[in-house]
């Protein structure tokens, strides 16, 4: 079996490393930036910090800050036409996954025709076939690994549908846990367990290959020894930076090796109830991966051993139950709830949950034990219980 390994093409990583930004947009030879941002960023001067060296070198720029959290598509729609109806040369993205998600889609759209809609997976006709814009992805979570994957995501009203092709990854990504430092608590931990869900689908999928296992394993490692931290001490920044690069490690090992049944089940979690992608991915993975166990036992022990515990006297099926409890005890310590209860959802939702999750079926491909309609319902059960 081989396998296409794709790395983007150039990162900075490790605290302070915005500083290379000025030198990266002039390679761009950019006139006219467009930094596509969210409004509280703005508010609370993140963005400036990314603008404020760019304008003092001259640069015009205009700051677009009609992001919102998982954006729906007709944001992704109003900005694509802002971006083909005013001539810009370079797209930044500062943000999170909804801001790089968006800035990454407007820069390959501006150069092609059609809605957003018609480039969409499940449901979209066309293909890109431009590059577009060149692209600067900056993010300030720690989470999603957007600015290194050529994945956008946008919310529909039963699900979530993407626009994906190699032309959607960014030139640069810099990925600066100084940005990280202002995220509240409950950000923290949900884009933290997001990343983590990534590594963990990443090592247990279909496709894997020892390339996104090592790159997965090792996200898994520090992801599971500072999120606590970051958590529990946003200042902390030893905890921000093994949070930075475990979500950019994953973010590489997912866009190699695909997310699997917990994003599945997520995606219809996140369209019909709008909850955030990281609580949606948070509150599924201890029932997903305790009901595919079986078909993962070892490397589900691997997971137990990168999480920082000891599977040397286990069976491989011990460490995998253990390996779901302390998945479950993770999400619980980082104060996310552990059941769809605890996020508001009605017991009559699962049915229509179910109805979206089987659609995922490109995601649901690579889980390792084939899941069919009567396994999402039985899954979503158990997550509405909390057993
Ligand atoms: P987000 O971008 O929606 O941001 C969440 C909240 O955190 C926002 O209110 C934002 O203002 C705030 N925030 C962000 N950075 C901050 C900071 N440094 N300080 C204070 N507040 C800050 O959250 P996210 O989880 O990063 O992104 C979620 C989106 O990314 C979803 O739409 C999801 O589907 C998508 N996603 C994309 C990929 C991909 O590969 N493209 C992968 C996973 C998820």
């Amino acid at each position: 079996m081989s396998e296409k390994i794709t790395f983007a093409p150039i990162s900075y990583t490790g605290w302070g490393s915005l500083s290379h930004l000025l030198d990266e947009v002039k390679r761009f030879k950019a006139s006219k930036i467009l930094v596509v941002t969210d409004p509280f960023l703005k508010d609370i001067g993140l963005t400036n910090q990314v603008t404020d060296p760019l304008e003092a070198e001259g640069y015009a720029i205009e700051i677009y800050t009609e992001v919102v959290p998982e954006p729906p598509l007709a944001i992704g729609e109003k900005l694509v036409a802002h971006t083909r109806d005013n001539a810009f040369d370079l797209v930044i993205g500062v943000g999170g996954g909804s801001a790089l998600d968006l800035a990454k889609l407007a820069g390959v759209l501006a150069s092609h025709d059609g809605n957003v809609a018609d480039y969409l997976n499940l449901t979209g006709s066309k293909q890109i076939t431009e590059k577009g814009l060149p692209t600067i992805l900056i993010p300030t979570t720690s989470g999603t690994g957007s600015e290194i994957t050529n994945i956008s995501v946008l919310s529909l009203e039963t699900t979530k549908d993407v626009v994906t092709h190699d032309n959607l990854l960014a030139d640069v990504a810099i990925v600066d846990p100084a940005l990280t430092i202002s995220l509240p608590p409950k950000v923290t931990a949900a884009t933290g367990v997001d990343a983590l869900t990534h590594a963990v689908e990443s090592y247990i999928s279909k496709n894997a290959s020892p390339v996104s296992d090592a790159l997965a394993l090792q996200a898994i490692r520090l992801i599971s020894n500072s999120i606590r931290t970051a958590v529990a001490n946003g200042e902390d920044k030893q905890a921000r930076t093994d949070m930075s690069y475990g979500s950019y490690l994953a973010g590489i090992a997912f866009f190699n090796a695909g997310v699997a049944g917990v994003h599945a089940l997520a995606y219809p979690l996140g369209g019909q109830f709008h909850i955030a992608h990281g609580d949606s991915n948070a509150v599924l993975l201890p029932y997903v991966m305790g009901y595919i166990r079986q078909s993962c036992e070892k490397r589900m022990k691997d997971i137990y051993d990168a999480m920082g515990f000891s599977s040397v006297n286990l069976s491989q099926e011990e460490a995998s139950y253990k390996c779901v409890a302390e998945l479950k005890r993770l999400v619980e310590d980082v104060g996310i709830p552990s059941s769809l209860k605890g996020f508001d959802i009605p017991e009559d939702a699962l049915e229509s949950l179910t109805n979206a999750g089987i659609e995922q079926r490109r995601i649901l491909a690579r889980s390792p034990m084939p899941l069919l309609k009567e396994d999402i319902y039985t899954i979503y059960k158990a997550a509405f219980d909390g057993v």
